[in-house]
């Protein structure tokens, strides 16, 4: 579903991501794994058109996004959840929801707020709720909220862990793996918490000072002693 060919990105002298490629296959979640500063972030910035690449391609279900403006790459079917949770916090949680829509993929199923609210029971019971006052795991919801309903094609994600209690973490990766399992989602999962991301994905990839250096299913990966303890602090 989405295939990325040596991407390299500089942010003036320095190389942030070099020669770096891998598939996020159809119907599966794909984690990025890696340390503080491997690469993780430039890669969905780049991958969502944000920042310029240097070299290289990435296709969305066959479609070269070479020259494809971010909003354009959105209306195909990339929705991206950047880090730090971006509510806007004067509106309630079903507007931002509306949100959502007015970035509905071309040719796609409408995910209705009703499937998010099934999916997210809380979102349900605080619809109307300033999103201000929604706790770190329920701002996480609503964002991921807000990118399903656009119903995309492949879902980014950048650490939703971070700073979350283990059990809102639990709550949300299953949430995903149902998305993925029953809906059919293509997810592409960057994380630093490696142990709950390779929990749940199917294949992952190890970025370590912007270069690949593993690729392979996540049961592997999470079993290879040495590479867990040379770049994933476990
Ligand atoms: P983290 O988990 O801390 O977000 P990451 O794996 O996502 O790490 P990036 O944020 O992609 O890593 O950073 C990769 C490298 O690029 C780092 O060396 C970082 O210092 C550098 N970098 C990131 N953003 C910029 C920028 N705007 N200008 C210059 N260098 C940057």
């Amino acid at each position: 579903m989405l295939e990325v060919h040596d991407l390299s990105v500089r942010y003036g002298p320095v190389r942030a991501l070099d020669a770096v490629s891998f598939t996020a296959r159809r119907g599966e979640i794909t984690a990025v794994l890696g340390a503080n500063g491997a690469g993780k972030t430039t890669m969905l910035r780049a991958i969502s058109g944000l920042l310029p690449q240097e070299q290289g391609s990435v296709l969305l279900d066959g479609t070269d996004l070479r020259g494809v403006p971010t909003e354009e790459r959105s209306r195909l079917g990339l929705a991206h959840v950047p880090e730090g949770r971006g509510v806007i916090a004067q509106l309630t949680v079903a507007e931002n929801l509306r949100l959502g829509s007015l970035g509905r993929t071309r040719g796609s199923m409408p995910v209705s707020r009703e499937r998010i609210y099934e999916l997210f029971p809380v979102l349900g019971d605080r619809s109307e709720a300033l999103a201000h006052v929604l706790s770190g795991g329920e701002r996480q919801m609503l964002v991921v909220g807000r990118a399903l309903i656009a119903a995309p094609k492949v879902l980014l994600l950048d650490e939703p862990s971070l700073g979350l209690a283990g059990r809102v973490v639990s709550q949300i990766f299953r949430t995903i793996r149902d998305l993925v399992e029953r809906d059919g989602l293509t997810v592409v999962l960057v994380e630093q918490n490696a142990r709950s991301a390779l929990s749940i994905a199917d294949h992952a990839v190890v970025l370590n000072l912007g270069r690949l250096v593993a690729e392979d299913s996540a049961a592997v990966l999470a079993q290879d002693e040495q590479l867990r303890h040379a770049y994933l602090g476990l």
